[in-house]
């Protein structure tokens, strides 16, 4: 995760500002978490060809925020990771510049969150719409505020499926409501499976976090298993969101193993001469093809903005 993270320039451009502002500040916490992602982060892209180094950060990791688990000393799952370092960054930002959504939203979803320079950089809003076909009639519509955007995967081992594709899928026209589980227009015409659900974004960030949901929970078994569904890491997003500027992929992050409660994880990063590289623990980073980073079994992608 690290990895990635140290491939995400404006992620680092924040984190260096914060401890370049720290360094002035006699008060400023000598064991501050975010100091020490900066460093981290700072290491890892001199070093990229050097041997890996000890994270202070994820020696520190039971101080991180729970980012709403609570299994804070032990292994976990690289998405839940990734929120709960997010989350960390918001809580170590929020008490100086945590403000009320100032937008015409609030009213929908008064949460508070945390507009953090974090958050700025990876939030994302999508505005969930419902119409009814029947009567035409559509409920307020509700916003999801989130650190990334995570796509469901369709369950077939055969066809070729893209990121691009699965987020354009996602974005689009769904109905809701089935047979067995019907969904009523509660204060429309009050007919049943006649609603259209579509999600429109109308904020992301600079970077574009996604996460695939790659994972299916097996009664059985009981353990989460991995969907065999192939899906291409498209290099460039189709444009989407209130900007239209496409996005460019700079790190995927990769599981390997067959259920979620065992296996291993690697990283592909791309530096600024498009050149990638195989993250592996403390192994020295491996150039690597795009082309196979393409079909990687991702679990996490990050896109950067394009200006
Ligand atoms: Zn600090
Ligand atoms: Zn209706």
């Amino acid at each position: 995760m690290l990895f990635s993270f140290s491939k995400l320039p404006p992620l680092r451009r924040c984190l260096i500002d914060h401890q370049q502002s720290a360094q002035d500040d006699d008060s400023h916490s000598p064991e501050c978490l975010l100091c020490y992602i900066a460093d981290d982060l700072a290491k890892l892209t001199q070093g990229i060809s050097k041997p890996a180094f000890h994270s202070r950060f994820i020696q520190n990791r039971r101080d991180w925020s729970d980012g709403g688990f609570s299994n804070n000393g032990e292994q976990q799952d690289a998405n839940e990771a990734f929120l709960k370092i997010v989350d960390t960054c918001h809580e170590i930002y929020s008490p100086t510049i945590r403000t009320l959504i100032p937008s015409d939203d609030r009213d929908q979803n008064p949460a508070v969150v945390y507009e953090t320079p974090v958050w700025h950089i990876v939030g994302f809003i999508g505005r969930d719409e419902i119409t009814c076909k029947n009567c035409d009639h559509k409920p307020l519509p509700y916003h999801s505020k989130r650190n990334e955007v995570q796509l469901a995967l369709p369950e077939d081992e055969n066809d070729l499926h893209s990121i691009g594709s699965l987020l354009m899928a996602q974005l689009g026209e769904e109905n809701l409501g089935s047979e067995n589980n019907p969904d009523i227009c509660a204060d429309g015409c009050g007919q049943a499976n006649q609603r259209t659900k579509s999600i429109r974004i109308t904020r992301s960030g600079e970077v574009l976090v996604i996460q695939l949901l790659r994972f299916k929970y097996n009664n059985t078994k009981t353990c989460a298993e991995k969907l065999e569904t192939k899906v291409n890491n498209d290099v460039l997003l189709p444009c989407f969101g209130p900007s239209m500027l496409p996005y460019k992929l700079r790190a995927v992050v990769e599981h390997q193993g067959l259920t979620l409660n065992c296996g291993h994880y690697i990283a592909y990063v791309r530096d600024n001469n498009d050149r990638w590289y195989l993250c592996n623990d403390s192994a020295k980073p491996l150039r690597y093809e795009e082309r196979d980073v393409l079909k990687a079994e991702a679990y996490m992608l990050f896109y950067e903005r394009l200006s």
